[in-house]
């Protein structure tokens, strides 16, 4: 078995959750670039360029790329002969975050009940989904996840009769519903099969596959392409403003399900991604 220090996980969670505040990843930002580029509405234009340029002085300047600085969201592959000397996983990201959140100054977002609202003043608890993979390494993958675009998320159990018409009417429709809310440019994250949760899941999961690559599946990129090509044509534009760039991507994982069900889950990301690697 391969020892990785409880104290080398809280560091690693520390900066991941620093370094992305202010860092946006070269694949959103180049994105954001094509989008500029091929944007028509002079208004469009303008807000891709502000946000370029914000993404630049967020980076040089280490401050926020956004004020609402997310709930910290990782899912971690732990290799089975990995183990954790001195606390659990568990603990260590969260003290990883406690910290991160603490020493880069960034808005602390998370309450302790979703009805009592009170706020746990460290950004904790993180939100953590964890896999046991081969190896003895430990891989840990982070997002800070606004509270608009989230809360732009959508499920459905659709019929197995839906098929894909049916799948690419309701992924549009909740882009269609969420309009300026989750600041678009968005990355449309979609989860499709295997059960209610599961689909939850795969829907954010999705959301960190590099933007702009090709799906490996090629009956899910012709997928993506298609649905990405009728929300734009929805014309809601950066930031609700009108033009052509409203998703910059959409990624689709799918999963095996039942022979009577075709869960779907949608997952907006805004332009802010913030969202980082390490393996350990
Ligand atoms: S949706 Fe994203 S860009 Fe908009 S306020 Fe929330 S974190 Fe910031």
């Amino acid at each position: 078995m391969r020892k990785i220090e409880f104290q080398t996980i809280v560091d690693a969670a520390k900066e991941l959750c620093a370094r992305s505040a202010s860092d946006l990843p070269a694949d959103m930002e180049r994105a954001l670039a094509a989008a500029r580029a091929r944007e028509i509405s002079p208004a469009g234009a303008e807000i891709l360029d502000a946000l370029l340029e914000n993404a630049r002085v967020a980076r040089d300047e280490k401050r926020p790329i956004c004020q609402d600085t997310g709930v910290a969201v990782f899912f971690i592959e732990k290799g089975a002969e990995a183990v954790v000397a001195g606390g659990t996983l568990t603990d260590a990201v969260n003290e990883g975050v406690r910290r991160g959140y603490e020493e880069a100054f960034l808005r602390k977002s998370i309450v302790r009940g979703p009805l009592d609202r009170v706020n746990t003043k460290d950004n904790t608890p993180a939100v953590i989904h964890l896999e046991e993979v081969p190896g003895d390494r430990i891989s840990i993958r982070f997002m800070a996840k606004g509270g608009g675009c989230e809360n732009m998320s959508r499920l459905a159990m659709l019929t197995p009769a839906d098929g894909r018409e049916g799948v690419i009417r309701f992924v549009v429709g909740a882009v269609d519903a969420a309009g300026a809310n989750p600041c678009p440019p968005i990355v449309v994250g979609v989860g499709m099969g295997g059960t209610f949760e599961v689909a939850a899941l795969l829907a954010k999961k999705s959301l960190f596959r590099e933007i702009g690559s090709p799906n490996p599946d090629s009956a899910l990129d012709s997928l993506e392409r298609e649905i990405l090509e009728r929300i734009n044509d929805l014309g809601i534009g950066p930031q609700g403003m009108g033009g052509a760039a409203t998703a910059l991507a959409v990624h689709v994982l799918s999963h095996p399900c039942h022979i009577a069900s075709l869960p779907v889950a949608v997952n907006i990301e805004c332009h802010a991604h913030r969202s980082a690697e390490v393996v350990l």
